[in-house]
């Protein structure tokens, strides 16, 4: 009786980013459509033939994608937006590229489809688009040819695609008055013709990605499922419906009951749902168990884990699989390309390829078929992770010591908002409409080449500092020239809004090559929080300082938010978020004060990940909210009454959590609106939001110069919902990804904006 190993989908990039480097030589014309082809080919047959070294019993086909595996679903199905092209063959790769970013190699360019973060992860998808009179058929062979293509290799197949409960869930009807749901019917249809043709294809098992599962379903699309389901009874294929993420909670009698032949649940996320769902599993299915976390880097505890599914492979026999959590997409590729990785940390560590490894011993354990390598492994894990356990690293009674001491003052400002307000008045002496910006300006060519040699050890450390003091003295100049009335010192020395920090404290580490997809042919590095978290000595300061002392307008600090940092990291698996939340917290609040200390008088603390944070269960929402506003608190509250504290947030949603945002207690919040056409401001009307904002007036994602005039207005609609004495000027995000020709005549006119705006008010 085997339990059955796979993998619910595996790396896609390449142990050195091949697959982004192909894609983007393609986009600029240096690489051919068959090279392209080639090296896409060449990464499966590698991944593949990972998943079958490491010993699962079957590879995943259907998780490679150029761009992004949700895009490469809608393409299957033939759901291009019109303004793509009226295409009744096979939509090709340069439409799924123009349908990603636009434009293509060729095919006349056209506005990209929305992307977004899949689930509570940082990976994010193409939004599908629905339009009235969406049809759907099989407009992609692509699929069909990765199947052949493994198959003509001798690999024994599972194909794995996203669910057409959960594609429709991600999609967003375009068209007034279509209702999502009406195409359901529709798109099984076209499902249950794929399914068929991959049952010709010598396909046996399809898993079906239903993360929607873990969500809070509304009636009608928990009856989705059902009646999808029903409706692909009769396909010739197994489908194994995947659920990860979370618990399924409330959907779980829905999800085990569906007639299908097999299910996945995450036990890592949730794992008390193993036994509910064990009870109520139908004898003739297989229970896929998703037992190695598939969206962070720790080893596991191999021992701990067979002991806890003995039971489960007693009760199921070779009903069981195991697989990790989700799909490795979420992490790093292989540990083994560490070279420079402390030996200690790394033995704490495990990426997608030991992830592998890790499955296929525990299954050999509830086999009783393990080999004197999966001892090895057991043993070798165990040992590393009582070693972790007990870590001076780790574990510092400082740090301890001084979170216990942490009380509900500590998080509070000494004086309520309007008293603030008037000692910052006095201090600042600001205009009425402030302007600003968000902190990073331009990151030319020049700065990203001095910051690399000083890493790479090119440039001694008095150049450097040389080099950027140069640099924040140009964007000083450039802003007093401009007439901001709050200059920042322009982030020259920062690669990335977390990694600076994360660099600078201790706690973190730092990968050569673990780099995740983001999206498209886009990864991030995201640092690893092993340890507690301390500031050894201060990190902005000396900045923020030499750029105060080149003018006489307050000078606004930069730091990011706990959350933020949080958020962007793979974080510790031994304590809770909120604990690991806390510790930045306070190491940042011991910034604010060495800033504050220095005679900076406003700080920004951005807290853009904020809102990503938010769990998938609204039921859990809540509790969160109470931490992460707790934690800005902790690193703000230190600031004086006349020490002005700002926040940014760069996106626009916030109805449901416009609370949350009072209850920072920010002095002024800075936020996305240029979009929006400052409708988000009614969230903040409808609050009373108490304190000030800044509601960016224009988009710095676009190239285009916005018109003073075109500011004015939207300033005009602000102060319709919020008195402007509490209004603020500024752009929508920070300038970092713009060019010096953008930034000055806008900033120029958003000055302007200003000054009219004092005038009318
Ligand atoms: N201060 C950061 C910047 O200006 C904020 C970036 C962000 O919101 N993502 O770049
Ligand atoms: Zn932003």
């Amino acid at each position: 009786m085997t339990t059955l190993v796979h993998a619910l989908g595996y790396p896609r990039i390449g142990a050195h980013r091949e697959l982004k480097k192909a894609v983007e030589a393609y986009w600029k014309g240096e690489l051919d459509r068959d090279g392209l082809e080639q090296e896409g080919a060449r990464l499966r047959r590698t991944h593949w033939q990972d998943q079958i070294d490491a010993g699962l019993d079957v590879v995943t086909v259907g998780d490679f994608a150029f761009y992004d595996q949700v895009l490469n679903v809608s393409v299957l199905i033939g759901a291009v937006p019109p303004r793509f092209g009226r295409i009744d063959g096979e939509v090709d790769l340069d439409t799924s590229f123009r349908m990603a970013r636009g434009r293509a190699p060729s095919g006349e360019p056209a506005a990209a489809c929305e992307m977004t973060k899949y689930f509570d992860t940082n990976y994010h998808y193409l939004v599908p688009e629905l339009y009235q009179g969406q049809t759907f058929r099989i407009a992609s062979e692509r699929l069909f040819e990765e199947v052949a293509e493994a198959r003509a290799e001798g690999y024994p197949v599972k194909v794995a695609l996203t669910g057409p409960v959960t594609w429709l869930w991600l999609s967003k009807a375009k068209s007034d008055g279509l209702e999502r749901l009406s195409l359901l019917d529709d798109l099984v249809a076209t499902y249950d013709e794929i399914l068929g043709r991959l049952a010709s294809a010598g396909v046996e098992w399809v898993q079906l990605d239903e993360p929607a599962l873990v969500q809070d379903l509304p009636g009608e699309w928990q009856g989705a499922f059902e009646s999808a389901y029903n409706k692909l009874q009769s396909t010739p294929v197994k489908l194994l419906v995947a659920s990860y993420f979370g618990g399924l909670g409330d959907n779980l009698g829905l999800a085990v009951s569906l007639p299908v032949e097999g299910l996945h649940v995450d036990v890592v996320r949730a794992p008390q749902q193993l036994t509910a769902v064990l009870d109520r599993l139908p004898p003739y299915k297989v229970l896929s168990v998703g037992a190695i976390d598939g969206r962070n880097i720790w080893r596991a505890d191999l021992a701990r884990l067979a002991g806890e599914l003995e039971d489960a492979k007693a009760r199921l026999g070779d009903r069981l699989w195991l697989a990790p959590s989700c799909s490795l997409l979420h992490v790093p590729v292989d540990l083994d390309n560490e070279t420079r990785l402390d030996p200690e940390l790394k033995s704490w560590l495990a990426f997608a390829r030991q992830k592998l490894d890790e499955v296929v011993t525990l299954a050999h354990v509830l086999d009783g078929t393990e080999t004197e390598t999966d001892r090895q492994r057991i043993e070798d894990a165990s040992r590393a992770l009582s070693a972790r356990r007990e870590s001076r690293r780790i574990h510092k009674l400082r740090v301890a010591e001084r979170l216990a001491r942490v009380g509900a003052a500590d998080t509070r400002r000494a004086n309520v908002y309007p008293i603030r307000a008037t000692a910052q008045r006095e201090r600042l002496a600001l205009p009425l409409f402030p302007t600003t910006t968000i902190g990073s300006f331009p990151q030319t060519q020049e700065i990203r080449a001095a910051r690399r040699d000083f890493k790479k050890g090119i440039l001694d450390v008095a150049d450097y500092e040389a080099r950027m003091r140069e640099e924040i003295a140009l964007v000083v100049e450039r802003q007093a020239q401009l007439g901001l009335d709050v200059p920042v010192h322009g982030e020259a020395e920062r690669n990335d809004m977390v990694e600076y920090f994360g660099e600078q404290l201790d706690g973190f580490a730092f990968t050569q090559n673990g780099w995740v997809q983001s999206y498209g042919s886009r990864c991030v590095k995201p640092p690893v929080i092993f340890g507690d978290v301390e500031r050894p000595e201060a990190m902005t300061v000396r900045w923020s300082e030499y750029a105060q002392s080149l003018t006489d307008k307050p000078m606004k600090g930069m730091l990011t938010g706990p959350v933020t940092i949080l958020q962007w990291s793979f974080v510790r698996d031994d304590q809770p978020r909120a604990k690991t939340c806390r510790q930045i917290a306070l190491a940042l609040r011991d910034e604010v004060a060495d800033l504050e200390r220095a005679g900076i008088a406003i700080i920004q603390i951005d807290e853009p990940a904020l809102r990503e944070g938010l769990p998938l269960r609204q039921a859990e929402w809540q509790a969160y909210l109470d931490w992460a506003v707790e934690c800005f608190q902790l690193s703000a509250a230190v600031a004086a009454d006349e020490t002005q504290i700002h926040t940014h947030m760069c996106y626009a949603e916030f109805n449901d959590i416009i609370g949350a945002i009072a209850a920072m207690d920010a002095d002024v919040i800075t936020i996305e609106t240029s979009r929006s056409d400052m409708e988000l401001l009614d969230a903040f009307q409808h609050f009373d939001y108490p304190n000030e904002i800044g509601p960016g007036v224009y988009d710095i994602h676009s190239p285009n110069i916005p018109e003073r005039a075109w500011m004015v207005d939207l300033m005009a609609k602000a102060a319709e919902k919020i008195p402007p004495e509490r209004l603020w000027v500024n752009p929508d995000c920070g300038l970092k990804t713009r060019g010096w020709a953008e930034v000055e005549p806008a900033l120029a006119n958003m000055v302007e904006a200003a000054r009219e705006l004092r005038q009318r008010y």
